[in-house]
């Protein structure tokens, strides 16, 4: 009798216990704790969207909205002081959260920088690379979006929660601002050990231009891997001594000072990650590759396509805006847009004054301002999936493991398709699906060119081959597909959209 009514407390308890464990679970970069075990423990680290990524030229486009980089009380005073630590993982200073980035849709508050590096045997240990190019180590500062969210750790899962600062660092002239914290690196040895530092420019750790710079949507590169960051990478890497490098590189522990069997600090970047169908947006133009590339992925010109399937002119888009609503496949489309035109006589031709191009700019630039676009982001993106699902949960009385469960189980699905709208290119399905809203003449001749303008797109040999239309019905499926696709479209996680209904 005792027993019996114990069992399930002590079958619970263990539970609890089970979940501590996991909760509280190692993660290393390396052996058997390493990075090809860190999905076991955290799903989103198997999911979409990952980061880093190699930054090749091939998923480069230029998007002339990018702004320069702004930042504000990155200066800090000598008087203040700042926390520097060893948290096993890598090398860490907390920052003060008046610092923030105020170039960006919302405040980006600081939180932290930290790095990643290689070891005194192999100077590479950037996590993002140029082309392949591998740095010798990379730093990233933390920001979180502190008007939506109260701190960072309320923000690190959301899709628009984080925004980091990556600058990749090379070898070469001794850096004076490192050195204002690496002078202490030995007084952090050993993990969770920490010093106080005086406060100095922060600024002087990034780059020059803070005007050039590769932006993509991508996550945190360690566990849990939420893909919640919008990344910046400068452009322009920054130096360091060799003999800066190694203090990093061979004077730091991963293990405490307790440990008998102490394990080095290096080394701790993580490996590239599949570019999934993600675009890299650049603020420059200039550079091997890069001539004619066409944006059409810009999210700001995005979201306004969107806005005009939705609710615009849709002639216009037929005349005009064609091109932009096909896969963005760099300076073919200058040639593509008049072929269709030619080909396309029978759609609508309507003078304007205005190319869609400036109306769209235009719209982003007010957009910008508000920071949404009502129907549109309500309608595609993971924000408001996730929402609706948590909420679906709530008033079915899921119970907090339950929507844990489903957190850790379909929310890494839910990202893939959710961002393939918000944050690639616009898949022709995704464009009839909008379309079906608006059963007009307009709509049907403005699918009917788009039909045509895909089909001759897959004439490449890239996109040759045809996708089955799948069905998409419900949220149960934990596993992410690696199907790897370079500009292959249309995307098949994209076809029908039945999960949005
Ligand atoms: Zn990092």
């Amino acid at each position: 009798m005792h027993f019996l009514s114990f069992t399930p407390i002590v079958s619970l308890l263990m539970t609890f216990l089970a979940v501590l464990h996991v909760s509280a679970a190692k993660w290393t970069y390396g052996g058997p704790d390493g990075q090809h075990y860190w999905p076991k423990k955290y799903p989103y680290c198997g999911g979409a969207f990952q980061s880093p990524i190699d930054l090749k030229s091939g998923l480069l486009r230029f998007d002339p909205t990018l702004r320069p980089i702004e930042i504000q009380n990155y200066n800090l005073s000598p008087n203040e002081q700042l926390t520097l630590g060893n948290n096993g993982h890598s090398v860490q200073i907390s920052l003060p959260s008046k610092m923030h980035i105020s170039s960006l849709p919302h405040r980006y508050t600081a939180a932290q920088l930290h790095l990643h590096w290689g070891s005194s045997g192999r100077l590479a240990g950037s996590e993002h690379t140029v082309n392949s190019k591998q740095y010798a180590a990379e730093m990233h500062v933390v920001h979180f979006n502190s008007d939506k969210y109260p701190s960072i750790s309320v923000a690190v899962d959301k899709s628009d929660g984080l925004a980091v600062l990556g600058v990749l660092i090379e070898i070469g002239e001794f850096n004076p601002a490192f050195e204002k914290f690496l002078r202490f690196i030995n007084g952090i040895k050993y993990k969770d050990q920490k010093v106080q530092v005086p406060g100095f420019n922060i600024r002087e750790l990034l780059p020059a231009r803070l005007d050039e710079y590769y932006r993509y949507d991508g996550s945190l590169t360690t566990p849990p891997c939420y893909p919640s960051v919008l990344w910046t990478v400068f452009r322009n890497h920054v130096t360091i001594s060799r003999k800066q490098f190694l203090a990093m590189a061979s004077s730091l522990y991963s293990t405490d000072a307790q440990d008998l069997a102490p394990v080095s600090l290096n080394g701790n970047y993580r490996r590239l990650q599949p570019a999934d169908s993600r675009v890299v947006l650049v603020s420059f133009k200039e550079g091997k590759g890069l001539q004619g590339t066409l944006t059409v992925t810009s999210p700001l010109v995005r979201k306004g396509i969107v806005q005009q399937l939705l609710v615009g002119d849709l002639a216009d888009l037929a005349d005009e805006g064609l091109y932009q609503l096909l896969p963005s496949g760099s300076e073919k489309l200058h040639g593509k847009k008049k072929d269709l035109k030619n080909q396309e006589s029978e759609a609508p031709a309507k003078s304007k004054q205005q190319t869609l191009n400036s109306s769209l700019w235009k719209k982003s630039q007010t957009d910008r301002s508000v920071g949404k676009l009502g129907l549109a982001e309500d309608a595609l993106c993971f924000v408001s999936l996730e929402q609706r699902v948590s909420n679906q949960q709530i008033q079915a009385h899921a119970g907090d493991q339950l929507v844990q469960a489903v957190r850790d189980a379909a929310f890494p699905e839910l990202n893939l398709r959710s961002y393939l709208d918000c944050k690639s290119d616009l898949a022709l399905p995704t464009i009839r699906h909008i379309l079906h809203r608006r059963p007009t003449d307009e709509a049907y001749e403005l699918e009917h060119s788009l039909k045509i303008a895909f089909n001759k797109r897959k004439t490449s040999p890239a996109i040759k081959q045809s996708v089955p239309v799948t069905k998409y019905g419900g949220f149960s499926t934990a596993t992410v597909p690696r199907k790897p696709h370079s500009q292959g479209y249309p995307h098949p996680w994209l076809l029908p959209m039945e999960w949005e209904d």
